[in-house]
C-alpha cells in the first residue's frame, strides 16, 4: 500500500492559526514596546513574585489537580459556591472546553464578528460550524441579529464584553433581555476578559445572571488586569451541570502550582492591582481623546486597548508604528488594535499617529 505520510483530519487545513501579538524587532537606537497583546505592562508585584518563588521550591511535585485553595479564594471573592468554579490554562482553554462540552460535528457556535479569534479556531477543532454575526456600525454586538440567527443546531453563544478587538461593551439591559430570549438549552458564555477596565456602573451583573440562568457561564482571566498572562490561568463561574462538564474536559494538572500560587497572591493584592488598572484606564482615555482631536474616528474603548478601524489605510499607520519601534496588532485591511502600555509607549503612539495624520491620507 502506498501512503503519503500520516493521515490527518483534512478539515484542519482550513482552520485559521492563532495570530499572537508580535514582539517588536530588536533595535539598538530606540527602546521598543510590545503593545500588541493587551498584556499588563507592569512587572509582577513583589508579593506575587514572592509567592511564585515560594511555589517554585515544590515543582518536583504535581500541582493540586483541583486547585483547591485557588478555587476557594475565587469562590470567596465572588460569594459563590466552590462547586461553581472551574479553572483552565488561560480562559482561552476554557473557551475550547466549553465548546467541546456542548458541541460536535453538525452543531453551531455563534459569536459576533469581529471578536476574539480563538472562537473560530476552537469551533473548527470541535468539528462544529461558526455562525458569525457582524458587529453593528458602532462596533457593538447585534444581539437582535444573533437572536434571529439561532437554529436548533445552535449549542453555544459567546458574548465578548468588552469585545476584543473593538473595545465595546454590551448594554446590561440588552444583555439581560437577550439571555431571557435565548432558549435555555443553549450555553451563553459571557467572556469578560477585560471587565476590570469597565466603569462599575456600566458593567452587567454577570454573577446575578449566572445565578438566575443555568445556561450562563461567566468567563474570567488572570491574564489582563491581574498581570499573569505568562502563567496561563483563567476560570469560569457557572452552575453545576456546566461546571462539572468543564472539570471533565480540563487538561489534567493543567494549571501549574506556580500559577495557582500567583493567582491567590493576586487576589490578595487586588487593591494594588486595581490602582494599576485605574492608571491604564486613565491613559486609555488620554490616548483616545488625543486621537479624536487629531481627527481619527473611534468609539470610546472600555478595555486596555484602542481600536482604529482604518480599512484599507490600516497598513499606513501600521508601518509607521513598526518603524517607530511599536509593535501593535494589525487586522489587515480592517484596523489596528493598540494596547495601552507604558506612558512612553503611549506618547510615542500618539506622536506617530499625529505625524501620519498630517503626512498621509490615513484620515482620508
Ligand atoms: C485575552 C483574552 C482572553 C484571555 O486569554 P487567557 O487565555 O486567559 O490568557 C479571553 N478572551 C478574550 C476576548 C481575550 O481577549
Amino acid at each position: 500500500m502506498i501512503t503519503d505520510g500520516p493521515r490527518l483530519r483534512p478539515d484542519l487545513a482550513a482552520l485559521p492559526s492563532y495570530k499572537a501579538g508580535q514582539r517588536p524587532a530588536p533595535r539598538t537606537d530606540i527602546t521598543t514596546y510590545k503593545i500588541s497583546s493587551n498584556e499588563s505592562h507592569f512587572a509582577p508585584l513583589d508579593s506575587v513574585q514572592a509567592a511564585i518563588i515560594a511555589a517554585a521550591t515544590e515543582i518536583n511535585r504535581y500541582p493540586d489537580p483541583f486547585s483547591t485553595e485557588l478555587v476557594a479564594a475565587i469562590a470567596h471573592h465572588f460569594g459563590v459556591p466552590a462547586e461553581h468554579i472551574s479553572l483552565g490554562t488561560g480562559s482561552v482553554a476554557l473557551c475550547g472546553q466549553i465548546i467541546q462540552s456542548a458541541a460536535g460535528p453538525g452543531d453551531k457556535i455563534m459569536y459576533a464578528w469581529r471578536s476574539f479569534e480563538s472562537y473560530p479556531i476552537w469551533t473548527g477543532i470541535a468539528g462544529a460550524q461558526s455562525i458569525q454575526i457582524p458587529l453593528k456600525p458602532d462596533e457593538t454586538h447585534d444581539l437582535d441579529a444573533m437572536l434571529h440567527a439561532i437554529t436548533p443546531e445552535t449549542r453555544v453563544i459567546f458574548v465578548c464584553s468588552p469585545n476584543n478587538p473593538t473595545g465595546q461593551i454590551v448594554d446590561p439591559g440588552e444583555l439581560e433581555d437577550f439571555i431571557a430570549s435565548v432558549p435555555s438549552e443553549i450555553v451563553i458564555v459571557l467572556d469578560e476578559a477585560y471587565i476590570e477596565y469597565v466603569p462599575e456602573e456600566k458593567r452587567s451583573d454577570s454573577i446575578r445572571l449566572y445565578r438566575e440562568n443555568s445556561n450562563v457561564v461567566v468567563l474570567r482571566t488572570f491574564s489582563k488586569a491581574y498581570g499573569l498572562a505568562g502563567l496561563r490561568v483563567g476560570f469560569t463561574i457557572s452552575q453545576e451541570p456546566i461546571t462539572n462538564a468543564l472539570r471533565k474536559t480540563a487538561l489534567p494538572f493543567g494549571v501549574s502550582s506556580i500559577a495557582q500560587a500567583a493567582a491567590i497572591a493576586s487576589i490578595n493584592a487586588e487593591s494594588e492591582l486595581f490602582e494599576r488598572v485605574a492608571s491604564v484606564t486613565a491613559e486609555r482615555n488620554r490616548v483616545s481623546s488625543e486621537l479624536i482631536e487629531m481627527g481619527y474616528q473611534l468609539n470610546p474603548s472600555f478595555a486596555n486597548f484602542v481600536w482604529l478601524r482604518l480599512g484599507l489605510r490600516t497598513d499606513v499607520l501600521h508601518q509607521a508604528l513598526e518603524q517607530a519601534g511599536l509593535s501593535v496588532r494589525p487586522f489587515p485591511e480592517e484596523g489596528l488594535r493598540i494596547s495601552i502600555g507604558e506612558r512612553e509607549a503611549n506618547n510615542r503612539f500618539i506622536e506617530v499617529a499625529r505625524q501620519v495624520s498630517i503626512e498621509s491620507d490615513v484620515l482620508r
